[in-house]
């Protein structure tokens, strides 16, 4: 590694040693950067101490009654990472392992996630350590209430822009955008997005994040001459994101075969992708019981493996949709073992550092990340600022090919700048490389 970048880790490393998320996907960024660190100005302007370190966090605590009057306090966080290219933009996640190396992580990812979608947003992100499993609509909503109240004075159309992530859906967006309508007495609609449609949310932002890593893979396919017809992917996680891949794999005819929860995975050969099928994981996911056996029970061509992960059924793809770290060295070595050919992260950081290597080395597979195949969500967020500033509402066709427009060219962008660099057909590097340059170029135009 590149003796500035060397610095800037170990001093972030011992100021922040305990914040082991934050620090695997700086280091990570770092490793994948580090071909088009040769401009001496980096240094001279510490550009990289500033990349890597969010501009401003604030933290609050957010206290709420459950239905018994119990009252009940947990901690929030908003991390406004990088503001180069446009205003704060990223979700808030709720759930009970959220803290400062977790928001830290998504932020910083965020940022270079944002910058090759082509629309001026900067990079953020937030939630709380609140577990929605169990809790009543109402609870959910006095959560939400509490947590803008803390959060409102921070937050804004120009400023910064948060939206869902896990745990944080339409519902909660509804909550949360009344909620801040109350206190600033404007609606002022592109304060959130991921809104309902019928008060300034855009069309088709439900399926974008899924829909966008389709879209992605289906160019690596294309790449390699095959089509993306047929193809049989092993997801993960049974959220809004494995929903959205789902949805979209089955519209061109692929097949989605697994997907899983806490409890353990199900195998469906005939792909998860008829109607009944994609509400069923709706249901799921709204049940708030966050188990995905029930779905063996409704459809019994399914086959439950309580406690196990998707990982070991041989398939072309494997798109894991989860959360962070949630593929360990074994997963990718059973991965490796079952002959996967692409490999491409929808959730954020979803492998290990070690995991990652494993794929990356490995001569057979094609590997994708977060930064570029998960970036559909928050590419359609955008077209939703874009529409709520224009007070219009665009079609479902218009919206979609927007989203594929954009996803093909963050494709292209990572592979041309693999290629520039001399990395070959790496797509990870190629994404980190290409959102570095615009981003330092941003910020050296805009001075200290
Ligand atoms: N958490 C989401 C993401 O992946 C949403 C971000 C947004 O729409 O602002 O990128």
């Amino acid at each position: 590694m590149n003796q500035y970048a060397e610095r800037v880790l170990s001093r972030l490393t011992e100021q922040y040693f305990n914040e082991t998320e934050y620090l695997q996907s700086v280091r990570a960024w770092l490793e994948m950067i580090d071909p088009a660190l040769d401009d001496p100005r980096y240094e001279k302007l510490d550009l990289l101490t500033r990349m890597v370190e969010p501009e401003r966090m604030v933290s609050f605590l957010v206290p709420w009654t459950d239905d018994q009057g119990n009252a009940h306090t947990n901690h929030g966080w908003r991390v406004q990472f990088s503001s180069a290219i446009g205003p704060y933009k990223g979700g808030l996640r709720f759930h009970p392992g959220v803290n400062a190396s977790v928001v830290k992580f998504l932020g910083f990812e965020q940022t270079y996630k944002n910058a090759l979608t082509g629309l001026p947003i900067g990079g953020a992100s937030g939630g709380a350590d609140f577990d929605p499993r169990g809790k009543s609509d109402h609870e959910i909503m006095r959560f939400c209430q509490s947590f803008m109240t803390a959060l409102y004075r921070y937050i804004g159309a120009d400023t910064d822009v948060p939206a869902g992530d896990i745990g944080v859906g339409t519902r909660e967006i509804g909550y949360l955008y009344g909620q801040y309508k109350r206190i600033c007495g404007r609606a002022e609609s592109s304060a959130l997005t991921g809104k309902g449609l019928t008060y300034g949310g855009s069309k088709i932002r439900q399926e974008a994040a899924g829909a966008g890593a389709v879209y992605f893979l289906a160019r690596m396919l294309e790449h390699q001459g095959e089509t993306i017809s047929g193809k049989r992917i092993a997801v993960s996680g049974f959220g809004n994101m494995a929903w959205g891949v789902c949805k979209k794999a089955a519209e061109l005819g692929a097949k989605v075969v697994t997907v899983s929860g806490p409890d353990g995975y199900v195998y469906d050969e005939n792909g998860v992708g008829t109607p009944e099928k994609l509400a069923c994981l709706t249901e799921l996911r709204t049940s708030g019981a966050d188990r995905i056996a029930p779905y063996a029970e409704q459809f019994p061509e399914a086959v439950f493996y309580a406690g196990k992960k998707p990982w070991g059924q041989a398939v072309d793809v494997a798109m894991p949709c989860a959360t962070q770290n949630e593929l360990d060295v074994s997963d990718a070595v059973q991965l490796i073992a079952g002959g996967v050919k692409y490999y491409v992260e929808a959730a954020n950081m979803p492998a290990t550092a070690e995991a990652l290597k494993l794929l990356r080395l490995s001569p057979k597979i094609l590997t994708a990340g977060s930064k570029a195949a998960g970036s559909g969500g928050v590419a359609v967020s955008a077209l939703e600022m874009a529409q709520n500033s224009i007070r219009y509402s665009w079609s479902r066709k218009e919206v979609d090919e927007k989203l594929h427009g954009i996803m093909s060219g963050i494709y292209d962008a990572s592979a041309a700048a693999a290629e520039r660099y001399g990395l070959g057909y790496d797509l990870i590097a190629g994404n980190d490389i290409a959102a570095f340059l615009k981003i330092s170029e941003a910020m050296i135009a805009q001075g200290l």
